[in-house]
Protein backbone atom coordinates (compact mmCIF):
# COMPACT_ATOMS: atom_id res chain seq x y z
CA UNK A 1 0.00 0.00 0.00
CA UNK A 2 1.44 3.37 -0.92
CA UNK A 3 1.74 6.23 1.50
CA UNK A 4 -0.51 9.34 0.68
CA UNK A 5 1.93 12.35 -0.58
CA UNK A 6 -0.19 14.72 2.08
CA UNK A 7 0.71 12.10 4.78
CA UNK A 8 0.92 13.94 8.15
CA UNK A 9 -0.60 17.23 6.64
CA UNK A 10 -1.77 19.38 9.37
CA UNK A 11 -2.66 22.54 7.42
CA UNK A 12 -3.59 23.69 3.87
CA UNK A 13 -2.83 26.83 2.17
CA UNK A 14 -4.86 27.53 -0.41
CA UNK A 15 -4.35 29.89 -3.43
CA UNK A 16 -7.78 31.98 -4.13
CA UNK A 17 -8.03 33.06 -8.02
CA UNK A 18 -8.22 30.27 -10.24
CA UNK A 19 -8.03 27.77 -7.49
CA UNK A 20 -10.77 28.25 -4.53
CA UNK A 21 -12.52 30.45 -6.85
CA UNK A 22 -12.66 32.34 -10.48
CA UNK A 23 -14.63 35.81 -9.86
CA UNK A 24 -17.25 35.45 -7.76
CA UNK A 25 -17.48 31.94 -8.38
CA UNK A 26 -16.35 29.15 -6.23
CA UNK A 27 -15.11 26.47 -8.12
CA UNK A 28 -16.36 23.41 -8.55
CA UNK A 29 -16.43 21.16 -5.37
CA UNK A 30 -14.43 23.69 -3.28
CA UNK A 31 -16.68 24.76 -0.55
CA UNK A 32 -16.96 20.91 0.36
CA UNK A 33 -13.49 19.64 0.21
CA UNK A 34 -12.58 22.64 2.47
CA UNK A 35 -15.54 22.58 4.98
CA UNK A 36 -14.36 18.60 5.17
CA UNK A 37 -10.82 19.27 5.81
CA UNK A 38 -12.04 22.46 8.51
CA UNK A 39 -14.38 19.57 9.88
CA UNK A 40 -11.01 16.87 9.85
CA UNK A 41 -9.17 19.70 12.48
CA UNK A 42 -6.95 20.51 9.16
CA UNK A 43 -5.83 24.29 9.58
CA UNK A 44 -6.73 26.23 6.81
CA UNK A 45 -5.22 29.31 5.22
CA UNK A 46 -5.95 31.47 2.20
CA UNK A 47 -2.87 33.08 0.07
CA UNK A 48 -3.48 35.32 -2.60
CA UNK A 49 -1.53 37.50 -4.73
CA UNK A 50 -4.37 40.17 -4.94
CA UNK A 51 -3.18 43.61 -5.59
CA UNK A 52 -6.63 45.06 -4.67
CA UNK A 53 -7.46 43.74 -1.42
CA UNK A 54 -6.61 43.19 2.04
CA UNK A 55 -7.22 40.22 4.40
CA UNK A 56 -9.47 41.76 6.39
CA UNK A 57 -11.60 42.37 2.62
CA UNK A 58 -10.87 38.55 0.75
CA UNK A 59 -12.19 37.21 4.61
CA UNK A 60 -15.42 39.16 3.72
CA UNK A 61 -15.77 37.40 0.42
CA UNK A 62 -14.68 34.29 1.50
CA UNK A 63 -17.51 34.04 4.45
CA UNK A 64 -20.01 35.63 1.68
CA UNK A 65 -19.11 32.72 -0.84
CA UNK A 66 -20.26 30.21 2.39
CA UNK A 67 -16.76 29.88 3.96
CA UNK A 68 -17.86 30.88 6.86
CA UNK A 69 -15.60 29.08 8.93
CA UNK A 70 -11.97 30.69 7.50
CA UNK A 71 -10.11 32.60 9.56
CA UNK A 72 -6.77 33.54 7.70
CA UNK A 73 -6.19 35.19 4.73
CA UNK A 74 -3.43 37.04 3.46
CA UNK A 75 -2.12 39.39 0.76
CA UNK A 76 0.52 41.48 -0.57
CA UNK A 77 -1.34 44.36 0.86
CA UNK A 78 -0.48 43.22 4.75
CA UNK A 79 3.20 43.69 4.21
CA UNK A 80 4.22 46.24 1.43
CA UNK A 81 3.79 49.13 3.93
CA UNK A 82 6.24 47.00 6.05
CA UNK A 83 9.00 46.17 3.43
CA UNK A 84 8.92 49.53 2.28
CA UNK A 85 10.10 50.42 5.22
CA UNK A 86 12.43 47.82 6.18
CA UNK A 87 14.27 48.52 2.43
CA UNK A 88 13.90 52.30 1.92
CA UNK A 89 12.46 53.87 5.55
CA UNK A 90 9.87 56.28 5.50
CA UNK A 91 9.30 57.24 1.79
CA UNK A 92 6.92 59.10 -0.84
CA UNK A 93 5.26 56.87 -2.47
CA UNK A 94 3.98 57.01 -6.03
CA UNK A 95 1.30 54.48 -6.05
CA UNK A 96 -0.20 53.37 -9.81
CA UNK A 97 -2.46 50.82 -8.06
CA UNK A 98 -5.98 50.83 -5.96
CA UNK A 99 -6.75 52.66 -3.50
CA UNK A 100 -6.75 50.08 -1.18
CA UNK A 101 -3.22 50.01 -1.99
CA UNK A 102 -2.32 53.22 -1.65
CA UNK A 103 -4.47 53.34 1.75
CA UNK A 104 -1.79 50.22 3.05
CA UNK A 105 1.01 52.07 2.44
CA UNK A 106 -0.03 55.70 3.97
CA UNK A 107 -1.41 53.20 7.35
CA UNK A 108 2.90 52.09 7.03
CA UNK A 109 3.63 55.71 7.90
CA UNK A 110 4.46 56.61 4.03
CA UNK A 111 3.54 59.66 2.34
CA UNK A 112 1.56 58.71 -0.86
CA UNK A 113 2.24 61.91 -3.72
CA UNK A 114 0.16 62.61 -6.63
CA UNK A 115 1.39 62.23 -9.87
CA UNK A 116 1.98 65.96 -10.96
CA UNK A 117 4.92 65.20 -7.92
CA UNK A 118 6.37 62.59 -9.81
CA UNK A 119 9.93 64.08 -9.27
CA UNK A 120 9.60 63.66 -5.56
CA UNK A 121 8.65 60.04 -5.63
CA UNK A 122 11.53 58.17 -3.44
CA UNK A 123 9.65 54.84 -4.17
CA UNK A 124 7.00 53.69 -6.93
CA UNK A 125 4.68 50.76 -5.99
CA UNK A 126 2.90 49.52 -9.07
CA UNK A 127 -0.42 47.13 -9.06
CA UNK A 128 -3.42 46.27 -10.95
CA UNK A 129 -5.09 49.60 -11.73
CA UNK A 130 -8.05 49.22 -12.76
CA UNK A 131 -8.22 52.83 -13.19
CA UNK A 132 -4.81 53.18 -15.36
CA UNK A 133 -4.75 56.62 -17.20
CA UNK A 134 -1.79 57.54 -19.47
CA UNK A 135 -0.68 60.44 -17.12
CA UNK A 136 -0.40 57.45 -13.98
CA UNK A 137 1.58 55.07 -16.38
CA UNK A 138 3.81 58.05 -17.39
CA UNK A 139 4.31 59.50 -14.14
CA UNK A 140 5.18 56.16 -12.61
CA UNK A 141 7.42 55.05 -15.31
CA UNK A 142 9.55 58.57 -15.43
CA UNK A 143 9.68 58.31 -11.51
CA UNK A 144 11.13 54.77 -11.82
CA UNK A 145 13.52 55.80 -14.52
CA UNK A 146 14.89 58.99 -12.90
CA UNK A 147 15.89 55.76 -10.20
CA UNK A 148 12.99 55.35 -7.33
CA UNK A 149 12.92 51.58 -7.08
CA UNK A 150 10.26 49.56 -7.93
CA UNK A 151 8.06 47.30 -5.79
CA UNK A 152 5.00 45.19 -6.49
CA UNK A 153 2.49 42.82 -4.88
CA UNK A 154 3.20 40.08 -7.25
CA UNK A 155 4.32 39.84 -11.41
CA UNK A 156 1.20 37.36 -12.06
CA UNK A 157 0.29 37.50 -15.95
CA UNK A 158 -3.11 36.97 -15.80
CA UNK A 159 -6.54 37.44 -13.38
CA UNK A 160 -8.50 34.83 -14.10
CA UNK A 161 -12.43 35.54 -13.76
CA UNK A 162 -15.68 33.43 -14.67
CA UNK A 163 -15.84 31.64 -17.69
CA UNK A 164 -12.22 30.65 -17.87
CA UNK A 165 -11.80 34.68 -18.75
CA UNK A 166 -9.11 36.31 -17.40
CA UNK A 167 -7.81 40.04 -17.01
CA UNK A 168 -4.65 41.59 -17.34
CA UNK A 169 -2.75 40.74 -14.30
CA UNK A 170 -0.49 43.35 -12.07
CA UNK A 171 2.46 41.62 -14.21
CA UNK A 172 1.24 43.20 -17.14
CA UNK A 173 1.20 46.84 -15.45
CA UNK A 174 4.70 46.29 -13.58
CA UNK A 175 6.52 45.65 -16.70
CA UNK A 176 5.49 48.48 -18.65
CA UNK A 177 6.81 50.18 -15.95
CA UNK A 178 9.81 47.87 -15.87
CA UNK A 179 10.50 47.80 -19.65
CA UNK A 180 10.18 51.96 -19.67
CA UNK A 181 12.43 52.10 -17.07
CA UNK A 182 14.93 49.51 -16.81
CA UNK A 183 13.99 48.85 -13.30
CA UNK A 184 13.46 45.61 -11.72
CA UNK A 185 10.70 45.11 -9.70
CA UNK A 186 10.91 44.07 -6.00
CA UNK A 187 8.00 41.53 -5.20
CA UNK A 188 6.49 41.46 -2.08
CA UNK A 189 3.95 38.37 -3.18
CA UNK A 190 4.38 34.74 -4.17
CA UNK A 191 6.57 33.87 -4.89
CA UNK A 192 8.76 35.65 -2.57
CA UNK A 193 9.03 33.86 0.99
CA UNK A 194 7.49 36.27 3.36
CA UNK A 195 3.87 35.84 2.72
CA UNK A 196 4.06 31.97 3.00
CA UNK A 197 6.17 32.52 5.98
CA UNK A 198 3.16 34.22 7.33
CA UNK A 199 0.79 31.84 6.45
CA UNK A 200 2.47 29.09 8.51
CA UNK A 201 2.94 31.49 11.41
CA UNK A 202 -0.97 31.97 11.59
CA UNK A 203 -1.56 28.38 10.84
CA UNK A 204 1.01 27.38 13.77
CA UNK A 205 2.69 24.42 11.69
CA UNK A 206 6.08 23.96 10.01
CA UNK A 207 6.57 24.14 6.69
CA UNK A 208 6.76 20.47 6.23
CA UNK A 209 3.27 20.03 7.73
CA UNK A 210 1.67 22.03 5.38
CA UNK A 211 0.43 21.75 1.84
CA UNK A 212 0.39 24.83 -0.51
CA UNK A 213 -2.81 24.41 -2.92
CA UNK A 214 -2.74 26.59 -6.45
CA UNK A 215 -3.22 26.92 -10.18
CA UNK A 216 0.34 28.95 -10.39
CA UNK A 217 3.56 26.65 -10.81
CA UNK A 218 5.81 29.78 -10.86
CA UNK A 219 3.64 31.76 -7.74
CA UNK A 220 2.17 28.64 -5.82
CA UNK A 221 3.95 25.75 -6.52
CA UNK A 222 7.57 27.18 -6.89
CA UNK A 223 6.96 29.30 -4.21
CA UNK A 224 5.92 26.96 -1.86
CA UNK A 225 8.55 24.28 -2.42
CA UNK A 226 11.06 27.22 -1.92
CA UNK A 227 9.92 27.40 1.55
CA UNK A 228 10.03 23.64 2.52
CA UNK A 229 6.15 23.35 1.86
CA UNK A 230 4.69 20.40 -0.22
CA UNK A 231 2.79 21.83 -3.16
CA UNK A 232 -0.12 20.27 -5.29
CA UNK A 233 -1.01 21.97 -8.32
CA UNK A 234 -4.54 22.60 -9.34
CA UNK A 235 -4.92 21.93 -12.77
CA UNK A 236 -8.77 21.83 -14.04
CA UNK A 237 -7.57 21.69 -17.59
CA UNK A 238 -4.73 19.40 -17.10
CA UNK A 239 -0.94 19.93 -16.59
CA UNK A 240 0.41 21.71 -19.12
CA UNK A 241 4.03 21.73 -17.84
CA UNK A 242 6.14 18.89 -15.50
CA UNK A 243 5.39 20.64 -12.27
CA UNK A 244 7.72 20.38 -8.79
CA UNK A 245 4.66 19.62 -7.26
CA UNK A 246 4.05 16.64 -5.08
CA UNK A 247 0.51 16.15 -7.00
CA UNK A 248 -1.55 17.41 -9.77
CA UNK A 249 -5.26 17.50 -9.31
CA UNK A 250 -8.18 18.57 -11.74
CA UNK A 251 -10.75 18.72 -9.23
CA UNK A 252 -11.59 19.77 -5.59
CA UNK A 253 -12.72 15.99 -5.20
CA UNK A 254 -10.37 14.74 -6.32
CA UNK A 255 -7.96 16.66 -3.69
CA UNK A 256 -9.93 15.14 -0.86
CA UNK A 257 -9.43 11.75 -2.03
CA UNK A 258 -5.88 12.53 -1.82
CA UNK A 259 -6.15 14.08 1.26
CA UNK A 260 -7.85 10.79 2.75
CA UNK A 261 -11.26 12.99 2.83
CA UNK A 262 -13.68 11.27 0.54
MG1 LIG B 1 -4.03 31.52 -8.76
Amino acid sequence: MSVSPLAGARGFVFDLDGCVWNGNQLNPGALETLAALDRAGQGIAFLTNNSRATGADVLGRLHELGVTFARHALTPLEIIGQVITERWGRSRVLVMGADEMAAVIVAAGHEVIEIERWREASVVAVGNDFDLTYERLTAACRAAARGAPLITPNVDPRLPIEGGDFLPGCGAFVSAVAVVSFAVPVVVGKPEPPLFLMALDRLGLPASAAVMVGDSLKSDIGGAVAVGMRAVLYAPDGARESAPAIAVVRSFAELARLAGLA
